[in-house]
């Protein structure tokens, strides 16, 4: 942190300034320019101080960040990709894998069929919500454990990992007994007691961008499930609430290269939230892999006109196999494989 005084502070207050960075526990570093000074702060913290703090006291220009306030999420002190184990692979290594299911598990049959059919055309893992977040309270709300129970079934028929979706901070325990990658959705991105309930749990993570949060936001609550003695976190980007309302979110693509500038963790990419119709899924899909993602999460059901939660954005079997084929490809320009 750099601490900038302003023009012509007194030495009063420049000195003020160095007792409180010296009583936080940094060290001073100061620089005198002809009318104005700067004050380095070295070293760690010990009271928690932040810049905010700094940046009220008197005399006080301006505070500059020069670290990530994202210790362990950033690659200041973690530089090297992490990878984390999927199915026998990588996320995060050369491989894409793709992550494919329904919105919601419907019903047994329905989470088995599907997983077998999605195996079959290459995906790496299972997707399916028991627990859903619906925007009405008056929406299917997901079977729950029974779900996760048809979810268990489901990897025992098709050898799949499962990833679904965790809303209650109580039920983490419960939900990681079933699962192989717990799902934070982005209504719960800012859940902090959930964050630090799923960073306590040794269960992969897959932690969606909330819909109106910055890369930033997205980092820091990754930061909460590192914190907590889980590494094994995946960054998901679902798209974000713009103007646009020929979608149903906007696809940041921005996101994917940026976030795997700061962040070490592998980056997934959901189209299916992010665009909000089948029919503009796969290009989508092909963008983020072309922008470096290192998987792809995407709904897909045998009937999307029958299914019971979003629907209009999944894929039907012909269309996933189409999105494999190209994904392939795509994965390839970009020295990838799928
Ligand atoms: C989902 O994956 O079905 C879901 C609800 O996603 P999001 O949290 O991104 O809306
Ligand atoms: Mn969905």
């Amino acid at each position: 942190m750099i601490v900038v005084m302003q023009h012509g502070a007194s030495e009063a207050l420049i000195q003020e300034v160095v007792t409180q960075v010296k009583a936080d526990g940094y060290i001073p570093a100061i620089t005198r320019g002809e009318n104005q000074v700067i004050i380095g702060l070295v070293g760690e913290s010990k009271t928690g101080l932040h810049e905010e703090n700094y940046a009220t006291m008197e005399g006080v220009q301006k505070v500059l960040r020069v670290s990530s306030p994202y210790k362990l999420a950033g690659r200041d002190f973690h530089p090297a990709d992490t990878l984390v184990p999927l199915n026998g692979s990588q996320v995060g290594g050369r491989k894409i894998p793709v992550i494919a299911g329904p919105c919601s598990v419907e019903s047994r049959e329905q989470i088995i069929e599907i997983a077998c059919a999605v195996k079959e055309m290459g995906a790496t893992a299972l997707r399916g919500g028991a627990f859903k977040p619906r925007t009405s309270p008056y929406s299917f709300q997901g079977h729950g454990e029974e779900g996760l129970k048809w979810l268990a079934e489901a990897r025992e028929a098709s050898g799949l990992p499962i990833v679904t979706e965790v809303m209650d901070p109580a039920l983490v325990p419960m939900v990681a007994e079933y699962a192989d990658v717990l799902q934070i959705g982005a209504r719960n991105m800012q859940n902090f007691v959930l964050l630090n309930e799923v960073g306590k749990s040794r269960t992969t993570v897959l932690l969606k961008r909330g819909m109106a949060n910055t890369i930033e936001d997205l980092l820091m609550s990754a930061e909460y499930i590192l914190s907590h003695g889980n590494a094994n976190v995946m960054l998901c980007e679902r798209g974000i609430r713009t103007f646009e309302k020929y979608t149903r979110n906007t696809f940041d693509v921005n996101a994917i290269p940026v976030m795997k500038h700061r962040s070490h963790l592998p980056v997934i990419a959901d189209p299916s939230h992010a665009i909000g119709y089948s029919e503009y899924v796969i290009p989508i899909a092909l963008s983020a892999v072309a922008a470096g993602a290192d998987g792809l999460i995407v709904e897909v059901h045998p009937t999307p006109a029958k299914a019971a939660s979003d629907g209009r954005q999944s894929l039907d079997y012909a269309g996933f196999q189409k999105l494999m084929d190209a994904v392939g490809k795509v994965a390839e320009a970009v020295g990838r494989s799928a």
